[in-house]
């Protein structure tokens, strides 16, 4: 395994890391057993960063995540985890909200602090609040020693730019644009770069849309382009090939990336993934 320094922070986190949000049964149905064993096998593989949300099976991602971590050391991984968001439609980025919410994830987690706390997916929220009310609410619990560092998660590559521009972040995670399909992503890295952002780029297989199985039916993506990317597979396919392997190659392959962020509750896919 490769390890990068991720912006300013000092951590030096895995090229390849993990999203737990599959652990919520996002995508499927997924026993718990498997998701537990998914995360050892991260581990087992090298991989030292794990991101999740309360959002993720509204609160059953942390909880499954919290009870692998249990039986692994803290100094093994550098955890990230999410405040403002809490289901599809319903956020709150208030002060009084995330500051809660964080001892809430810190007790599902089963740990005294998290590495990174994100706000998820600032598009869906008034960004002002977010620069001016819940960027410093988080910055006021680093003192408290409950979280290491502050970033933000989105999917418009703009929103992150206007939060940037108005107060410190250490971290973006950005999703589904750095992928075969989308690779926006790649333009932005000098701003981030030249700001000491460190960047996540999540979603390489573009939430399933880069698999044999497909996308889940609430992705976003167009008819158009799902069938496009069913087609791509299919090719694939008939050439002996796996779609989520190229695309994960693919994704981890840009040197300016920190890391690629890949999810899911099959160790199996986290060994093929890591080799
Ligand atoms: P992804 O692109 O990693 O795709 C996940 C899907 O691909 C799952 O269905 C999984 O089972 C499947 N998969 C994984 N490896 C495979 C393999 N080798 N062969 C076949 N199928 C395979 O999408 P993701 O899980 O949404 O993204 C990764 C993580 O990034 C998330 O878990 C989450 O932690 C983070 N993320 C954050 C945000 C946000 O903050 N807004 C958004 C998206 C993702």
């Amino acid at each position: 395994m490769e390890y990068r320094e991720l912006g300013r922070t000092g951590m030096k986190v895995s090229a390849l890391s993990f999203g737990a949000s599959s652990l919520g049964n996002v995508f499927r149905k997924v026993n718990e057993a498997d998701g537990i064993r998914t995360v050892h096998t991260c581990i087992d593989l090298g991989i030292n960063l794990i991101d999740v949300s309360p959002y993720y099976g509204l609160t059953l991602a942390e909880t499954v995540l919290g009870k692998a971590l249990n039986e692994i050391p803290r100094d093994k991984y550098y955890l990230a985890t999410k405040v403002g968001r809490y289901g599809e439609s319903t956020f709150d980025f208030s002060a009084a909200r995330v500051t809660a919410s964080v001892d809430e994830s810190l007790r599902r987690l089963n740990v005294e602090y998290v590495d990174i706390i994100q706000c998820h997916d600032i598009e869906f929220g008034d960004l002002n609040q977010v620069v001016n009310e819940t960027i410093p609410a988080l910055r006021r619990l680093q003192e408290t020693g409950k979280v290491r560092f502050v970033g933000i998660t989105g999917l418009p590559l703009k929103a992150f730019e206007v939060v940037a521009e108005q107060t410190a972040v250490d971290t973006i995670l950005s999703y589904c644009r750095y992928s075969l399909n989308d690779t926006a992503l790649a333009d932005k890295l000098p701003y981030f770069q030249q700001k000491g952002i460190g960047v996540i780029s999540a979603s390489p297989l573009s939430m399933g849309l880069l698999t044999n199985r497909g996308a889940p039916e609430w992705h976003p993506a167009s008819t158009a382009v799902r069938a496009a990317c069913a087609q791509a597979a299919a090719y694939c396919r008939a050439h002996g090939a796996d779609i989520a392997q190229l695309a994960l190659q693919f994704s981890l392959a840009h040197p300016g990336i920190t890391t690629t962020m890949v999810g899911t509750a099959d160790p199996e896919n986290m060994v093929k993934n890591a080799q």
